[in-house]
């Protein structure tokens, strides 16, 4: 980056990940950017100190706080001047990732690449420098490789690199690499946001609306319930959607969101945007709970990096609970319906609609744990 910013005097080409954290929290494939950064990174948001302080794989972390609400068209002003020398510019794609990196490459007279796998800096044999890109299209199953003659701004898919694809802040041991350099941005080098970008048209903030725990992304929840082949073992079709439904419920009473394999989606007994894996959702909770999952590597692939597993597998030496903290040798589907029965849920109910009801008395626990 450059003298101004203070951040650093190199002059060959570099890069460098942006990271928004909220009251600490870091965003899934959090990790990842700073991965593909080579370990630089510049933490933005709200309780950004503890959050770089949180980051796996750096080597010098800047941080800056910029309290709470997020404001992608004056931060993106503020921080073009901060890192315009760097080559390649690294967000992750996620939500915070996705509003900041437009308004970034805009700010700093560059184009994106969305969605991109991987991304890192080459040399031309003139000696200039540009971004090579694999840009995930068609739903993520076209790659198509990108060369920019010049310096650019990307965001990267989690999970591109097997399955730790980011961290959550806060509930993650602190990992600070041995010999990582973690300061504050001086205010002379990124200066007063608003000041910045007085017309930045960033939206007035009313109200943060928590997202429903049936509802929300995977991504974001920080205790996932999943279900696999085993929780329904022995049942059909019509039987094997309603208690994928419960586990919906059950999920959200123990303040999660229900995730599933890919053998529960391709029946059919519940919705694709459950399916976790590398064909799936990228997930990154703190508690995962895996009933009745085998733990085939393309599930674990998407499981991210879970301080916590629970397995309940009537095969106590499966590869799910060979890798959980707790491995409950018991039939799946009756600790569910046990489950169910403790924490309220109205599983007649549920099983008379065939699906979920939003907002039923089983699905109030609906803090945001994201
Ligand atoms: C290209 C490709 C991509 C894929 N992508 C994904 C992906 O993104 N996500 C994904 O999940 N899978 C994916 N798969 C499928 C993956 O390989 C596994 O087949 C799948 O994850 C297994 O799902 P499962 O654990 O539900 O089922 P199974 O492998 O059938 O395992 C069922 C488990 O339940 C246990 N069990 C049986 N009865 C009971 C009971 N009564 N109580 C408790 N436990 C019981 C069994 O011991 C077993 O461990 C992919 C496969 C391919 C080839």
């Amino acid at each position: 980056m450059s003298d101004a910013s203070g951040v650093s005097q190199e002059q060959v080409p570099t890069a460098v990940a942006i990271v928004v954290a909220r009251d600490g929290r870091l965003p899934v494939g959090a990790t990842e950017a700073v991965a593909e950064a080579g370990g630089r990174v510049v933490v933005v948001g709200s309780g950004a100190a503890g959050a770089a302080r949180d980051l796996p794989g750096v080597v010098h972390a800047w941080w800056h706080e910029t309290g709470p609400g997020f404001r992608p068209g004056e931060l993106a002003h503020a921080l073009a001047p901060v890192v315009g020398p760097e080559t390649l510019v690294v967000l992750p794609a996620s939500p915070d990732g996705r509003d900041l990196a437009p308004r970034l490459a805009a700010a700093m007279g560059r184009p994106l690449l969305a969605r991109v796998l991987t991304a890192n800096v080459r040399i031309d044999k003139d000696g200039n420098p540009g971004v090579q890109a694999s840009v995930a299209r068609v739903d993520d199953h076209v790659l198509v490789a990108v060369d920019v003659p010049g310096a650019a701004v990307v965001t990267l898919i989690g999970g591109s690199r097997g399955g730790h694809g980011g961290a959550h802040g806060g509930a993650h041991e602190s990992v600070v690499s041995p010999g990582a350099s973690i300061e504050a941005l001086g205010s002379s080098d990124i200066g007063s946001t608003s000041e910045s970008a007085p017309d930045a048209l960033d939206p007035d903030l009313i109200e943060l609306v928590a997202p429903h725990l049936h509802t929300m992304d995977l991504g974001h929840a920080t205790r996932v319930v999943a279900g696999g082949a085993g929780m329904v073992s022995g049942l059909d079709d019509h039987q094997a959607t309603s208690r994928f439904s419960v586990l919906v419920h059950v999920a959200a009473a123990l303040g999660g969101s229900a995730g599933a394999t890919r053998v529960a989606t391709d029946a059919g007994w519940t919705g694709y945007e459950r399916q976790i894996g590398t064909t799936g959702v990228t997930v990154d909770p703190d508690l995962y709970v895996a009933f009745g999952v085998s733990g085939a590597a393309q599930h674990t692939g998407g499981l991210g990096n879970p301080r916590h597993i629970v397995s309940i597998n009537t095969d106590p030496s499966c590869p799910m609970t060979a890798m959980a903290d707790l491995g409950l040798v018991a039939d799946a589907g009756d600790l569910v319906d046990e489950l169910a029965r403790r924490l309220g849920v109205d599983v007649a109910g549920v099983a008379s609609t065939g699906s979920p009801a939003l907002g039923s008395p089983s699905g109030t626990s609906e803090g945001n744990h994201a």
